[in-house]
């Protein structure tokens, strides 16, 4: 175990990367995905069975968490780690997004934003400041600074504001964090898909220093193309020697060309939530259980699968349970699309680490044209 928080690189094979971050709760094996656990808790799994999916690291939401339970409840009873029974590392995001993706009556200043909880309606305040405090009370391993992120479409001007503001809110970030070691502040790159804005950026947050760096403002409606287009430049204006995080990404082929370009952690509520509503992911792509196909088939989801739904159950029974609306059915096709998840990065850290990730990525699409297995 380090008292610090470090990053190694152990290989890279074209720009994809893998190896290390370090922390006193754990290693974090890149590239890394983190299933979100919005209210403490990702939905639907213990922490244990998340834990036995691969994960070695969650996402807990300070907007979600502020408004309820609340963070000085949280620290009051020993921090989210202890609270939602999860020893690991934790990433929390700082609230800005969600402020502007789910609350209500916002009023954005220099000093922050203003807002009306989605809940009950009460109000209130976020700045750097108060979101530096909010995650030091959860006790979140790695921090994000607070920032501000247009949505897309957005006129040239309105994304260079909106930068420039994140960018001073990352240095009111930085220094409200204060030295905390063994715990990470992030800095989020901005500027939408401008070259310049996004250069412009990195080098604002470079002047700052972080222990790692996002990528943000993406994930927001451009569209895959957009997304690589700007992650073909984003990444090699951050840091070499500190972990990229992308932010909110993202389906199977949009992670594999992410960590293609050089990114080494990744969140996305996909899995989990479209374990819940039917979807599920596979090497051959994606399927509906609920589809009548599956009604009466006794094969697995995915006879590669390792999980407690492809071992244990058929795609038949997945159906049945699902059409009923049985709780079992989320538990079993969340778990699945962790695993898969999960699986997906460890297949991508093999590759990587044995230079030939290119045969990887080639026989990962050749697989999901293939389509899911032709029906009984
Ligand atoms: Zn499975």
């Amino acid at each position: 175990m380090t008292e610090r928080f470090s990053f190694r690189l152990d290989a890279t094979d074209g720009r994809a990367r893998t190896g290390a971050i370090d922390t006193p709760r754990g290693r974090i094996r890149t590239p890394a995905f983190m299933p979100v656990g919005t209210a403490a808790t990702v939905k639907a799994m213990l922490p244990e069975n998340v834990r036995a999916t691969g994960a070695d690291v969650l996402l807990g939401n300070t907007y979600h968490l502020m408004l309820r339970p609340t963070a000085e409840r949280i620290d009051r009873l020993g921090g989210l780690h202890r609270f939602m029974n999860w020893d690991r590392p934790i990433l929390t995001d700082s609230g800005g997004f969600q402020v502007m993706s789910l609350a209500g009556l916002r009023r954005l200043t220099e000093e922050g934003v203003t807002f009306k909880s989605h809940i009950d309606g009460s109000k209130h305040e976020l700045t750097p400041e108060r979101s530096m405090e909010i995650q030091r009370l959860l006790g979140s391993d790695i921090v994000m600074c607070f920032d501000e992120c247009p949505a897309l479409p957005a006129d040239r001007d309105r994304i260079a504001r909106s930068m420039r503001l994140s960018m001073r809110w990352a240095a009111r970030s930085r220094a409200a964090f204060g030295d905390r070691p063994g715990h990470a502040l992030f800095g989020i790159q901005q500027g939408g898909l401008e070259h310049d804005l996004r250069a412009e950026s990195a080098e604002a947050l470079r002047e700052i220093g972080f222990e790692g760096y996002a990528v943000g403002g993406l994930a927001v409606g451009e569209g895959q193309e957009a997304m690589f287009g700007v992650l073909d430049f984003a990444t090699d204006q951050l840091p070499e020697n500190k972990p990229r995080y992308l932010m909110g990404v993202g389906k199977p082929d949009d992670i594999v060309g992410a960590v293609a370009r050089g990114i080494d952690m990744m969140d996305c509520v996909l899995p989990s939530r479209s374990g819940r509503t039917g979807q599920v992911f596979t090497r051959h792509g994606q399927l509906n259980i609920k589809n009548a196909r599956h009604m009466d088939d006794p094969r697995p989801l995915d006879e590669a699968c390792s999980c407690p739904a492809c071992r244990n159950y058929s795609r038949a029974y997945l159906h049945h349970v699902f059409r009923s609306q049985e709780i079992i059915s989320s538990m079993l096709l969340t778990w699945h699309n962790l695993q898969f998840y999960q699986d997906l990065m460890a297949g991508m850290r093999a590759a990587i680490a044995e230079g030939r990730f290119a045969a990887w990525q080639s026989e990962f699409h050749a697989a999901r044209e293939q389509g899911d297995i032709d029906p009984m």
